[in-house]
């Protein structure tokens, strides 16, 4: 299959994902934070998330990867679009219930509330679950092995990293209603774990 397919999808998926933050990011900065447990750890976890983020972008205006090029086929660029598709409709929906108190990293704001309804009733992190679910599909529907795992990777460190210091945050924030809301939902997926 032509390649400039898959550059289409990874440039529209961006768009898509760009889109749908904009408004939040633009209203939370003009919010207070009241605590930041922004750290270094956060800060190189961040780094390396958004490096993730803007490699596949250089794959799709570059050849700088070439080298790692393979041929696209058309079962995995389906069940890319499948994962972009799904994995953008809860990074929408996660935001929307989210609303004000979303911040790009650990960070309490003013009027911070705990948010347990909509899509948050029944697992702790869709955000995080909707950005795993967008990185898989970019490993599939990405025919390079360096730009095509790097959203994956990157972010899977970040998850590895922050999940746990995130709801020990939560816990001192919010205590026995984030200890109850833990002990009442999953992590990242729903029924499982
Ligand atoms: N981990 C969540 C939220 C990601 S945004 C998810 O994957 O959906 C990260 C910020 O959201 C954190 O810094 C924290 O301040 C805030 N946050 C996380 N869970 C929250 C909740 N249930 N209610 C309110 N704020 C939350």
């Amino acid at each position: 299959m032509n390649p400039w397919l898959a550059r289409a999808v990874i440039l529209a998926a961006s768009v898509v994902m760009v889109a749908i933050r904009a408004p939040h990011g633009r209203r939370s900065r003009g919010l207070k934070v009241v605590k930041n447990h922004k750290g270094r750890q956060e800060v190189i976890l961040l780094t390396l998330a958004m490096l993730g983020f803007f490699i596949p972008l250089i794959w799709v205006v570059s050849p700088a990867f070439s080298f790692a090029e393979y041929p696209l086929r058309r079962g995995p660029i389906v069940s890319g679009i499948l994962c972009f598709v799904v994995g953008l409709r809860l990074f929408h929906r996660s935001h929307t219930d989210l609303g004000t108190n979303w911040s790009i990293t650990l960070e309490v704001r003013e009027h911070h509330r705990l948010v347990t309804h909509g899509i948050y009733r029944s697992v702790r992190h869709p955000m995080y679950l909707a950005l795993l679910l967008y990185s898989v599909g970019q490993a599939l529907a990405l025919p390079n092995w360096v730009a095509g795992p790097s959203c994956l990777v990157t972010f899977g460190i970040l998850l590895a990293f922050r999940l746990r210091v995130e709801e020990r945050m939560m816990l001192a924030e919010f205590g026995d209603e984030y200890a109850a809301y833990m002990a009442r939902t999953k992590r990242l997926v729903p029924g499982i774990w």
